[in-house]
């Protein structure tokens, strides 16, 4: 009895093993209009990607003005075009092509939410920081110029806690781009609102 409750144990942890990587879908809290890659008619990866563990929730702005009247899979499909091919910056310089979209997770500006990277994957950066263990978590406007939409807020305050929830990524470990490298991104306003989300996910942990 005990040698066949072993292996039905062995058998357990071989599927855990085997399971399919979590499906993004299933990480949005409920009454959160989500896009998935399937949705919005995501092109492959281009380039090989390395596979991450999550520690921690960075934020970003796409840093171009919000645009309420172009669909979420157009804007998507795009930004996977730009991501995809060396494109040039808004500073001059150019990047080069990168495996897809850097970001994980996209919030437009009617606060609906589309799939960008795959989460297992490290996103790509302009920037000098390796955004390995990061969520990056982009966010549609330019908060330097335009302010926040309250349907951006409602998700970020929902979708920030159950992310941070499903990988046991800690308050203090929400922060910015700025944080880690010279970029005024996310921009002022979406700045000022991190510690307002880190005190909502320290709430929701208190017992
Ligand atoms: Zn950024």
């Amino acid at each position: 009895m005990k040698r066949i409750l072993l292996l039905a144990c062995a058998v357990v942890v071989f599927i855990g093993c085997q399971r399919p990587a979590t499906n993004t879908t299933s990480l949005m809290p409920e009454g959160i209009a989500f896009l998935s890659r399937e949705d919005w008619g995501a092109k492959a990866p281009v380039l090989p990607m390395r596979a991450h563990r999550l520690t921690r929730l960075t934020l970003h702005h796409t840093a171009t003005t919000q645009l309420p009247d172009r669909s979420l899979e157009d804007k998507l499909r795009a930004l996977q075009k730009f991501s995809q091919e060396d494109s040039p910056l808004a500073d001059g310089r150019m990047k080069p092509a990168w495996a897809d979209i850097p970001y994980h997770l996209y919030v437009d500006v009617h606060g609906a939410v589309g799939e960008g990277r795959d989460i297992h994957y490290a996103g790509d950066s302009n920037t000098s920081y390796d955004p390995a263990g990061h969520l990056l978590v982009v966010v549609e406007g330019n908060f330097e110029e335009e302010e926040l939409t309250p349907a951006q807020m409602k998700t970020l305050e929902r979708l920030v806690p159950a992310l941070t929830k499903r990988y046991s990524i800690p308050a203090d470990s929400i922060a910015a781009h700025k944080d880690f490298a010279q970029t005024s991104c996310p921009g002022t306003r979406l700045y000022n609102e991190i510690p307002r989300l880190q005190q909502l996910v320290a709430k929701q942990r208190t017992p």
